[in-house]
């Protein structure tokens, strides 16, 4: 197949790309590098199965010849880029989703949605099933994405239902593991960063607020059997494992056998007190569970950050 990945130079893009490379497919990576790097991919720079393409997909994208498969994933993910690119954010959801649908419907190409757990907002509901609408503020910092990404899933199913496209929505939840940019600021690679250092662990408010941590190579083996099944809701895609942030300071702790010490620092505006998902439908409709555990997976992680010495 020959298959389009915007922000393919990306964490999550880049190990996509890997896998279908190396299932024998032709990959063009699309992205403008703004939190993406072109490190990720450079292994692949030589191979005549691959191009990289450096454009924003906000502004009209050409393509020639035949496609099989966009595969939306170009957009700042981590709270601390959103909020210092709250405009790109927003332009690449809508604009740049808009852009990637219509290339699909020009191409005949099957379109793929990375959607996100952040749809949810702050949820009322616990665990979060893909029926549930979400709690999110519009206008609060973490609107910028959350209500974007929104859009960008309302646009997808427009497209399904008024053009027929075949389309496909994950809502990705926490994932870690190599390439995950170490001053990204999200919470494992903060802590990983900061243990390794042994600097002071920055927990945000009380520590209590929980989320769930995904390995890398779950997340892609739910990536890619869903791109085999025919199904057009939106899939969760997440480890049903909940930790704290207090729990998950003390594991890199005792993982890195850091001297660091804990420090705690204000929460940020609107920051989800639980974040869990229910992957029942994952696991029906896909036969997919995760296999990675938190210890193991982080293990693998922090060698990598020790070893790229990021
Ligand atoms: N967090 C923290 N210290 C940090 C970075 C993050 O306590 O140095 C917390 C943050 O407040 C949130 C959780 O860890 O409750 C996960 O944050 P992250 O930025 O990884 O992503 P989010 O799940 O909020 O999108």
């Amino acid at each position: 197949m020959r298959i389009l990945i915007t922000g393919g130079a990306g964490f999550i893009g880049s190990h996509l790309t890997d896998r279908l490379i190396s299932e024998g497919n032709k990959v063009i990576v699309m992205d403008n590098l703004i939190t993406g790097c072109i490190d990720n991919i450079k292994q692949h720079l030589s191979n005549p199965n691959f191009e990289f393409i450096h454009h924003n997909v906000s502004n009209h994208i050409h393509l020639i010849g035949q496609l099989d498969w966009i595969i939306h994933f170009a957009s700042p993910a981590s709270p601390v880029d959103y909020l210092q690119l709250p405009i790109e954010t927003l332009k690449v959801n809508s604009l740049g989703t808009h852009n990637s649908l219509g290339l699909a419907l020009a191409k005949g190409a099957k379109f793929f949605l990375a959607s996100t757990s952040e749809v949810y907002g702050d949820p009322q509901i616990h665990p979060q099933t893909e029926s549930y609408w979400g709690h999110v503020n519009p206008i609060g910092p973490r609107g910028v994405y959350d209500e974007a990404k929104r859009f960008a899933e309302a646009l997808t199913m427009a497209y399904h239902h008024k053009h027929k496209l075949d389309t496909r929505i994950i809502r990705i939840f926490n994932c870690y593991g190599p390439r995950l940019r170490i001053n990204d600021g999200r919470v494992v690679s903060n802590f990983i960063k900061q243990a390794l250092n042994n600097e002071d662990i920055t927990v945000y408010g009380a520590g209590e607020q929980t989320r769930s941590f995904q390995y890398i190579s779950d997340l892609i083996n739910g990536i890619s059997k869903f791109m085999d099944v025919e199904y057009h809701e939106p899939i969760n895609l997440g480890n049903p494992e909940e930790k704290t942030v207090l729990e998950l300071a003390d594991i890199i702790i005792k993982l890195t056998g850091s001297k660091s010490k804990i420090i705690f620092e204000p929460l940020p505006v609107d920051d989800p007190q639980k974040r869990l998902p229910d992957i029942t439908r994952a696991k029906s409709i896909l036969n997919w569970n995760v296999k990675v555990n938190l210890i193991d997976g982080l293990k693998t992680t922090i060698d990598w950050y020790k070893q790229s010495k990021q």
